[in-house]
C-alpha cells in the first residue's frame, strides 16, 4: 500500500493554496478539497520562501496524525557501536 503523501494546489485568485494528498488519491487533499498535483517534494512543505502561495494547516495537521505510528528519524538513523 502506497501511503506515501504528496503536496497538490488549489487556485486561487490571489495565489496558490497548497495541500497534503494521498499518492493514491493526489486531485483530493487529506483535508477533503479538491487539488491539483504538484511535484513539489513534501520536504518543501512550509518552506514559504521558496513558493509563493499558503500553506493548508489542516492538511498540516493531519499529515503529522498519518506519520506518528512511524518510527522518527532519530530511532531509524539509530546504529549501534560495534
Ligand atoms: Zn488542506
Amino acid at each position: 500500500m502506497n501511503d506515501e503523501l504528496i503536496i497538490s494546489q488549489r487556485s486561487l485568485q490571489e495565489g496558490f493554496e497548497f495541500h497534503y494528498a494521498s499518492a493514491e488519491v493526489p486531485t483530493t487533499s487529506l483535508c477533503g478539497t479538491t487539488v491539483i498535483p504538484t511535484q513539489i517534494q513534501p520536504m518543501f512543505w512550509g518552506v514559504d520562501s521558496a513558493i509563493e502561495g499558503r500553506w493548508c494547516e489542516r492538511c498540516e495537521t493531519l499529515a503529522r496524525k498519518r506519520k506518528v505510528p512511524d518510527p522518527g528519524p532519530e530511532d531509524a538513523g539509530y546504529a549501534p557501536c560495534i
